[in-house]
């Protein structure tokens, strides 16, 4: 399904109607959400406007290479300067979420602003904060549609280096390395006309996956060797990390991503499970295979929601009681899980 409510808003945006644009993100983001915020402020910047990207929290390092990230601003360090920021925006954009929940108090000064809203998203049943909407749930990646978004408003020409190392991040993160079934023939396609462009695709490979720290591949390694649960009826594996796990390996942001798909690369499993208890609260990370939808369990026991086959929630119980809640209520998808 698709929304584009846009034409206007090109034709504001050609006509210089606003000066000041804000964009923002969901929190903790990804690939995705900081490729397509910062391939978007390229974009922006290229066209004559004055933009900012404001993230909810701080994110991964292997993103800080993004072009553009220097100028990134965390609203957790700087919430007063983000409130102005947002004051005297002319229009927001909302990058790869579909709920203000997703930005945490971020969401209350969006909410509370008179400031036209454009919503940029490919995550399922987005509620209606925006007024300009280029949505569709069968992308594969925000860089997908931002890439979309701007060669309908202002033509290939606007897409520097810079622009498409960001988009080519999204799609190569969100899609797994176009493995997911989200790949699609026209994520193909744009990833085809962004590498036309410019796009630095083994370097950007590289950059993601091929630095990080000893710890983080011996936290790998205790996951796999200690910590990898099999509940066999459910066809489900699960992972778990407590509150000194995470010290002990001197966890920091961005180094718990790719734990989850370690379960789904078992034989038989279809349903792979993080939890993890970041101390202000647990959160989970779900991954599964075929027709079992991970997002509506998700959102049915853990106020979470995402896509069907990647998903994640949170819970403000503690670890040992999310692991059990998890564990009982899995059981009620036994069937759903042996028939996939
Ligand atoms: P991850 O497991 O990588 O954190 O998230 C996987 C997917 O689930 C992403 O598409 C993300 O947007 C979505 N997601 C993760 N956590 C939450 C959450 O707490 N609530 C909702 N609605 N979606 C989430
Ligand atoms: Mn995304």
């Amino acid at each position: 399904m698709r929304i584009d409510s846009t034409d206007n808003l090109i034709t504001r945006l050609k006509s210089k109607e606003f000066s000041n644009i804000f964009i923002t993100t969901h929190h903790k983001p990804d690939g995705d959400a900081m490729g397509s915020t910062l391939g978007l402020w390229h974009i922006l910047k290229n066209m004559g406007f004055n933009t900012t990207v404001i993230t909810p929290t701080d994110y991964s390092d292997n993103l800080s290479w993004l072009p553009g990230n220097d100028g990134v601003i965390d609203f957790t360090i700087n919430p007063e300067k983000v409130k102005h920021l947002i004051k005297d925006s002319d229009l927001i954009f909302c990058l790869d979420f579909n709920k203000l929940s997703r930005i945490n108090e971020l969401g209350d000064l969006v909410s509370q602003s008179n400031t036209p809203t454009v919503l940029i998203d490919h995550h399922q049943d987005p509620d209606e904060f925006y007024n300009y909407a280029y949505w569709n749930n069968e992308s594969s990646s925000t860089c997908e549609l931002v890439y979309e978004f701007g060669l309908k408003a202002f033509g290939k020409d606007v897409f520097t280096v810079d622009a498409v190392n960001c988009l080519y991040t999204g799609l190569m993160t969100d899609t797994g390395n176009f493995q997911y079934v989200n790949t699609k023939p026209q994520t193909l396609r744009i990833g085809a006309d962004l590498i036309e462009l410019g796009a630095q695709h083994t370097l950007i490979h590289e950059r993601i996956y091929d630095v990080f720290s000893i710890s983080r591949s011996r936290l790998f390694g205790y996951c796999l060797y200690e910590k990898l649960e099999v509940l066999e009826d459910c066809r489900t594996a699960l992972i778990y990390l407590n509150a000194e796990e995470l010290e002990r390996f001197n966890v920091v942001t961005g180094d718990t991503e790719g734990i989850v798909n370690f379960g789904l690369g078992l034989k038989d499993i279809v349903l792979s499970v993080l939890i993890i208890d970041r101390t202000e609260r647990v959160k989970m990370s779900f991954r599964s295979k075929g027709s079992f939808a991970v997002n509506k369990y998700a959102e049915k026991y853990f106020s979470g929601g995402g896509h069907i086959n990647a998903a994640g929630g949170a819970s403000e119980e503690p670890l040992e009681a999310v692991v059990a809640k998890f564990k009982s209520t899995i059981k009620e998808y036994k069937e759903e899980l042996q028939s996939v």
